[in-house]
């Protein structure tokens, strides 16, 4: 895959807008604010791919990208407590959406932030996915705020909570690093080949 390829296809308000699964799909899922936009632009080395916010919260949408026959879907970030109640139904509304179709998911990446426990909502997206037996990694973000040593504490840590199997990859990531950028791309190229 030649991550210079990277177009952006659409952005969609609500699950039923989505078109049927024409590509293997890499998805992206993570609270708001985690760092997924800053990933996804880290990943194809192009800055303005995803929209990187100051502020948490943004409008909830689902965002298709193709690259050399891989869709990468950015779902929205859940779990900003600022947002309207109508505002939250949308996200549940889009993600669960999402996941409830019959998509052609080569791989789920789950991103948390390397700093903190896991949320109740990392954890009720992790074992949804283990649940329906979706393949999927974890990313956890932004582990140039960590030493080394506490970034190694942190994972074990969050393994731990998230009862992840020895088989579920996890990747230690930093977007302003490049930190774990190329095992990513590795793991999403390999996904999409299998
Ligand atoms: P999103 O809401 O999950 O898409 O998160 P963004 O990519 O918009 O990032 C949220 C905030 O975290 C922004 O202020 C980013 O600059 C910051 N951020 C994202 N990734 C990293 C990282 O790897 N390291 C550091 N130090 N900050 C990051």
């Amino acid at each position: 895959m030649n991550i210079n390829n990277v177009v952006f296809e659409r952005s969609f308000g609500t699950s039923s807008q989505l078109p049927a699964s024409t590509l293997p799909e890499i998805a992206f899922a993570g609270r708001s604010n985690v760092g997924k936009s800053s990933l996804l632009n880290k990943l194809f080395n192009r800055k303005g791919l995803a929209k990187v916010s100051q502020t948490p919260g943004k409008t909830a949408t689902i965002n298709f990208f193709a690259c050399d026959g891989v869709r990468f879907v950015d779902l929205p970030g859940y779990g900003y407590a600022k947002v309207s109640k109508s505002e939250k139904e949308r996200w549940s509304e889009l993600i669960e959406g999402y996941f409830n179709q019959d998509r052609d998911l080569a791989l789920v990446v789950s991103l948390v932030d390397i700093r903190h426990a896991a949320s109740a909502l990392d954890e009720g997206m992790v074992g949804f996915l283990r649940e329906v037996g979706l393949p999927f990694a974890v990313a956890l973000t932004k582990a140039d705020k960590l030493s080394r040593q506490q970034q190694m504490k942190q994972r074990s840590a969050i393994m731990r909570q998230l009862g992840l199997a020895s088989d579920v990859p996890v990747v230690v990531c930093s977007s302003e690093k490049g930190t774990g950028i190329d095992e990513l791309r590795a793991l999403i190229a390999a996904a999409a080949t299998r």
